[in-house]
């Protein structure tokens, strides 16, 4: 059996999502949870990138364990020197250097020769292996860059010293036989005195990012680059819970395992996605709500009768339908708190105490208490640290022309601001007193709302997704609640919060 190693880039290229936006304590809850899932090495950001990312890693490097913390870099001193920084206190720093290689790359975005690309990569690379033990070259559109001059490239950061060689297929161009046989090419040809790495990072613009991540695999790559739930850039990044499924349920086949604790992928593609604001579209394969739905009546007496019938994965291996004990009213501090971990939280007594006192209002709301509803809880707990905004009261009136009226009230954290507007309906009231109060006017690009759990007393769960079409920017916000309208507006105040800081006032 060969291992292969897990690089996570949720936080990077996945964060490259037109409207995500993860704050740093969202990062760590991520961060902690993809170590929980085995993870071998997380992209945490591109420190130079801005003093946020910066924060964000530095914090990520200070709060896990075992995981490896990467950051990424251009080929440029002040990069790798601003990474060093951010990488400072980690227990296993490893820098991530990329330069593109492909002619059109080189010509239009980078204006270099190919010989001064070459220079490049000697210079830099050489430069981080004077800081970090661990260096990984990436050349970018590496799948659209010439066959022999990307050997070269390849080969300039092995003797400057990279021990990781990441070969991006930067734009998804690419297809499991034609890079498949890039990876043979490539391990067959270079030249190295010790044990060099290589890594696959696909993108899903024609559909085959992770067929492209299993044919490298198959082809000699030891390590596989994706993000939660395939977020990224376009059309996504290689799922990473595809390819830990597709390995351990034809292992026959691939000869491969992973350190990737399969029960815990729900898990973690919820957290994500709650906190991405980006839904899981429900035939997505391993963690799609509808991935485990039979229907049709010959298909369902089969699996009745045996579930081998037609099912290759079963729903508990990844972690579906595990609330097998949920909490009640009558669960006490103790059951609570030991609940909590075994989600990963670790509360410090502060946490704990108000998200109990969260969890008790919760409960004398709702009869059974979910994991997903605890992990809801979570994200409002998280978010309201978090904002800037805090939603005041809503208050709704009819108006006799048949139109809504909103009074909605806004602490802006210098003082409390009221307006209100009316709508066509309630929620476009709200949004209008909302925009009134922030001075804004974003495009209200994506409006959709479900339920966090089964049940009539479920909670709801808006997604509000904000544009600037000046800047062709968006923004996601996410609110939970009882009531549908108040968790309308908390996603809008959300949303706008990031829309107010990138974009300012209208
Ligand atoms: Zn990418």
């Amino acid at each position: 059996m060969k291992k292969i190693q897990f690089f996570d880039t949720t936080l990077r290229d996945g964060e490259q999502t037109p409207g995500v936006n993860f704050n740093t304590k969202e990062k760590v809850q991520i961060a902690k949870q993809l170590e929980k899932w085995g993870i071998d090495t997380i992209e945490a950001g591109f420190p130079i990138a801005s003093v946020g990312d910066f924060e964000a890693v530095k914090a990520i490097a200070e709060n896990v364990e075992t995981m490896t913390v990467a950051g990424l870099a251009r080929c440029q001193k002040a990069d790798i020197d601003r990474a060093y920084e951010a990488l400072q206190h980690a227990k296993h720093p490893q820098i991530h250097v990329f330069l593109a290689t492909s002619p059109v790359h080189m010509e239009y975005k980078l204006k270099m020769t190919p010989e001064e690309v070459i220079a490049s990569i000697k210079e830099h690379v050489s430069y981080a292996k004077t800081k970090f033990e661990k260096v990984q070259f990436s050349p970018e559109d590496a799948t659209r860059t010439e066959k022999n001059f990307l050997l070269k490239a390849v080969q300039t950061a092995i003797d400057a010293g990279a021990t990781i060689i990441n070969v991006p297929d930067t734009v998804g161009y690419s297809n499991p036989t034609e890079y498949g046989a890039l990876f043979k090419f490539l391990i067959d040809n270079i030249q190295s005195e010790q044990e060099i790495i290589f890594s696959s990072h696909c993108h899903d613009d024609l559909g085959m990012a992770t067929a492209n991540a299993l044919a490298a695999i198959e082809n000699g790559a030891r390590r596989v680059e994706g993000t939660v739930n395939g977020i990224g850039e376009r059309a996504g990044n290689t799922a990473l819970e595809e390819v830990a499924l597709a390995l351990y349920i034809r292992k026959d086949f691939y000869q491969s395992e992973s350190s990737i604790t399969l029960n815990e992928t729900k898990r973690t593609s919820d957290l994500v996605s709650r906190l991405s604001g980006v839904a899981v579209p429900r035939n997505k394969a391993i963690i799609g709500a509808n991935a485990y739905a039979h229907e049709s009546g010959i298909h369902q007496d089969g699996v009745l009768k045996n579930p081998d019938t037609y099912e290759i994965i079963t729903p508990s291996l990844v972690g579906v339908n595990e609330n097998s004990l949920p909490l009640g009213k009558l669960s006490g501090r103790h059951a609570f708190a030991a609940k909590m971990e075994t989600l990963g939280y670790q509360l410090n007594d502060e946490e704990l105490k108000d998200a109990f006192k969260r969890f008790k209002s919760l409960a004398d709301k709702k009869k059974q208490v979910t994991e997903d509803d605890l992990i809801a809880l979570m994200v409002g707990q998280s978010q309201e640290c978090n904002e800037t905004y805090r939603l005041g009261c809503v208050q709704l009136q009819y108006v006799s022309d048949g139109s809504q009226g909103a009074i909605v009230s806004i602490d802006t954290g210098e003082e409390t601001k009221t307006e209100s507007a009316i709508g066509s309906g309630s929620i476009q009231a709200i949004y209008n007193s909302i925009d009134k109060i922030l001075g804004q006017k974003p495009e209200l690009k994506e409006y959709y709302i479900k339920a966090v759990t089964g049940g009539e007393d479920a909670q709801a769960e808006v997604h509000v997704t904000l544009a600037d079409t000046e800047n062709n920017r968006q923004f996601n916000g996410i609110g939970i609640d009882f009531d549908v309208l108040q968790a309308s507006a908390k996603a809008y105040v959300k949303a706008s919060e990031q829309f107010q800081k990138e974009v300012g006032k209208a």
